[in-house]
């Protein structure tokens, strides 16, 4: 079991971060946000995929112009990022946002982010104070050289301290870099010196499938030390992939569980199905499903029994054949051509059961 870091509590909308609240997923929409209609598609397919809060970029003012209805339509709370521009920053904030991401780093003049906050907290508004490597402080650079990790944990207290100090604290903190040990390293040192909820992610991991494991790897090394409140896996890719990433990560650590859970073996010599094949058939098959179970397809008698046993439901293959388990129990033998249709009205008759959630 992971122990999470004890966390004050920060509302986003009606979500609530850190506490007791679980692991909350986030995304980002890549979509022009002056382009509400597609802004939204989007925000509504990420929420069907489990997206829990939606951040959408804000660089211009057309852009902040779009988040009433946004805000209005959107199923689920939203970020505004705001980069440079105060301006752009109250213009959101009259749009009954949920939250707001700001990055000191580039908007240096502290009256204009004291005025921000004082803005916020009369709207309830959250904020996401967002420390970022390509974007520190000139004086932090000088100091280390480099954007270090110390560096990035020093620029991060000092900004909620200085929250703080304006009386500010409905806000949580980023600090991402794309170097996945600075990063951790970084929102380590910040997490042994407060209580303020973490949002953590590797920023700019690259491509769907490599940016998937890097942030496995980085996320879940920060998750397994128990911290982090909320994640975003960051990916050049559909933002709809983030989320399923996000939610693979927390599901394998047992933080989180939504959807199949599907455990197969790699296959060897022994196989005599094909394995693959039926594996592809009810991955597709299950797209989307939020039943939150794990189904076990396994290639022989090696490992499959105990497997499909421990699993709620699965298939221990044998000779063009298999076993299938349902709640630890063998129920049938079936053909290796009815497998996958066999399998799949089980999990429809176990959802119709409501039993599983
Ligand atoms: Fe090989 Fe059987 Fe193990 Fe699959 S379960 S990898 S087929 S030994």
């Amino acid at each position: 079991m992971i122990k999470r870091r004890k966390t004050r509590p920060v509302y986003v909308g009606n979500v609530k971060i850190g506490d007791d609240a679980p692991v909350v997923v986030q995304s980002m929409t890549d979509t022009k946000t002056h382009n509400i209609e597609e802004t939204l598609s989007q925000i509504n397919r990420l929420h069907e995929a489990g997206c829990e809060i939606v951040r959408v970029a804000a660089p211009t003012e057309k852009d902040a112009k779009a988040l009433p209805e946004i805000v209005k339509n959107s199923p689920i709370p939203v970020i505004a990022d705001i980069h440079f521009s105060p301006r752009i920053a109250f213009l959101a904030l009259e749009s009954g946002i949920h939250g707001i991401r700001l990055n000191p780093g580039n908007i240096s003049d502290e009256g204009k982010i004291k005025e921000i906050l004082q803005e916020c907290k009369k709207k309830n508004i959250a904020v996401r104070l967002g420390i970022n490597s390509g974007s520190l402080e000139e004086r932090l650079l000088e100091k280390y050289g480099y954007p270090t990790a110390e560096a990035l944990a020093e620029s991060a207290l000092y900004w909620s301290e200085f929250f703080e100090k304006v009386g500010f604290t409905n806000f949580k903190v980023s600090i991402k870099g794309s170097d996945v040990l600075q990063n951790i390293q970084a929102n380590k040192i910040f997490a042994e010196k407060t209580d303020i909820p973490l949002h953590i992610g590797i920023t700019e991991a690259g491509p769907s499938g490599k940016g998937s494991i890097k942030s496995a790897v980085g996320i879940g090394i920060l998750l397994y030390m128990g911290i982090g409140d909320t994640v975003r896996v960051s990916l050049t890719a559909d933002p709809v992939e983030e989320v399923k990433v996000a939610y693979q990560i927390l599901q394998s650590l047992g933080l989180r569980r939504r959807g199949i859970e599907i455990i197969s073996c790699p296959t060897c010599g022994r196989i005599e199905v094909n394995l693959p094949e039926v594996v592809k058939k009810v991955e597709e098959k299950l797209e989307g499903e939020t039943l939150p179970i794990k189904v076990a397809i396994m290639g022989c008698v090696v490992n499959a029994i105990g497997e499909a046993r421990e699993a709620d439901i699965g298939l221990a293959c044998g000779n063009r054949s298999a076993l299938l388990f349902k709640e630890g129990q063998p129920i049938k033998r079936v053909s290796e051509d009815e497998m996958v249709d066999q399998l799949l009205k089980e999990i429809k008759k176990m959802k119709e059961s409501g039993k599983y959630g």
